[in-house]
């Protein structure tokens, strides 16, 4: 509303769109022990005809492990074990995409991802590119798809990263990392069951459960934030905490690691992370390190930013016993330096969420440049 000179309301200005997202949550999704047992009967009636066959795309750990026996093939599906040590690249998602288009002359009835974050991404990648031509880099970005993926569900074997609710697929291209954000990408279906999450490694369990945590706090200390956001990063916090300072038996604790991973997901959904999230992407462009460790590394040096949670990250490494490598950047030339920075800069929305509109303010790359040599 305006008011005239005579304080009179002269007009009313329609409300200015500020655009709110709408964005797609996973429709359907189970929870609970040996509900992976399940996956058939959740299928069955997704399968097209006998000639479009379910892709099941595993993590290789567990090739020859009890797991594969009960995943439930019939007519000509098809499991592709896939290694989980590097992050996925857009070239390796293309490279699935032309092995099933040769092998099938039909499109899969669907893709099933079990894995961590890393399985997970590719089967969200896969399920775009399998209708989507042109290749995976094509669609890095925000909302480039433009047709229907096909049906994929999300089967997590480790908790954190909150990749089984997200709207986001994180991959590897020729020139740059970047999400294929966008509403085809999030799954049809996911089947949360704790019990896959046996026999992570205890550091890997550590990493990525950080991952979540760092969620958390940049979501909640972000100028993003908001009452949707606050609800489940908050929820995600308590979680995490009761997780790896608390007295939980083991299968509480990958009960609620578990939603924790998934509250912390819809919390960034809404919001977005910030400074560790920023630096870690520099960190993996450069010298490929993981996302989970790659974010601890980071944030053990970001007390300037997040005092309290870089305290309570701190307390739990103690806890844990867990002692991150160092000396990582020791040798690198000042060329890589400014790679690392200038990936970390141009992570915009993060920084944005971190310190508000003027964070180049704070926000230099010599300050960075003094953050990276700490690591
Ligand atoms: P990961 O998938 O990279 O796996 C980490 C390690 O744990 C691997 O060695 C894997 O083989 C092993 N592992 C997984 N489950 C296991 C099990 N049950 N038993 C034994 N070993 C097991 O781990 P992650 O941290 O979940 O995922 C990292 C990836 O997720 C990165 O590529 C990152 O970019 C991506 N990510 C995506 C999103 C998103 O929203 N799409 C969000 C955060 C991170
Ligand atoms: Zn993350």
């Amino acid at each position: 509303m305006e008011l005239n000179k005579d304080k009179k309301i002269v007009k009313s200005k329609a409300p200015k769109n500020i655009g709110y997202r709408n964005f797609p949550m996973v429709p359907r999704v189970v929870f609970g022990k040996d509900s992976f047992d399940q996956l058939g009967e959740i299928l069955l009636p997704k399968r097209q005809h006998s000639d479009a066959p379910f892709i099941f795309l595993v993590d290789d750990v567990f090739e020859g492990k009890s797991l594969i026996e009960k995943i439930p093939l019939i007519f000509n599906d098809q499991i592709i074990f896939v290694s989980a040590d590097e992050e996925p690249k857009t070239d390796q998602v293309d490279a699935i995409v032309k092995q099933l288009q040769n092998s099938f002359s039909e499109l899969p009835s669907g893709i099933v991802g079990i894995g961590g974050g890393t399985l997970l991404d590719l089967a969200k990648a896969v399920a775009i590119v399998l209708t989507n031509t042109g290749g995976a880099a094509k669609y890095q970005g925000w909302d480039l798809v433009q047709k229907e993926s096909i049906y994929h569900v999300g089967i997590p074997t480790i908790s954190g990263t909150g990749a089984e609710v997200s709207r986001t697929t994180v991959l590897l291209g020729p020139e740059r990392k970047l999400g294929i954000n966008s509403d085809h990408t999030t799954f049809d279906q996911v089947i949360l069951d704790p019990n896959l999450t046996q026999g992570v490694p205890k550091e890997q369990w550590f990493y990525t459960g950080m991952d979540c945590y760092i969620h958390c706090i940049e979501s909640l200390n972000g100028t993003f934030l908001n009452a949707f956001s606050q609800s489940y990063g908050e929820k995600a916090l308590e979680l995490c905490k009761e997780v790896y300072l608390g007295e939980l038996n083991e299968a509480e604790s990958r009960d609620k690691l578990m939603m924790a991973s998934w509250h912390g997901g819809m919390s960034i959904a809404y919001s977005q992370v910030g400074v560790a999230h920023a630096m870690s992407y520099g960190l993996s462009y450069l010298l490929g390190i993981k996302h989970g460790i790659g974010n601890c590394l980071v944030f053990q040096h970001l007390e300037e930013f997040y005092a309290e949670g870089v305290a309570v990250f701190n307390q739990m490494m103690q806890r844990h016993d867990i002692e991150l490598p160092n000396g990582i950047c020791a040798n690198l030339s000042d060329q890589e330096f400014d790679t690392m920075i200038s990936v970390a800069m141009g992570m915009v929305p993060l920084w944005e969420n971190a310190l508000g509109l003027h964070w180049r303010m704070t926000i230099t790359p010599e300050k960075l440049r003094n953050i990276y040599e700490k690591i």
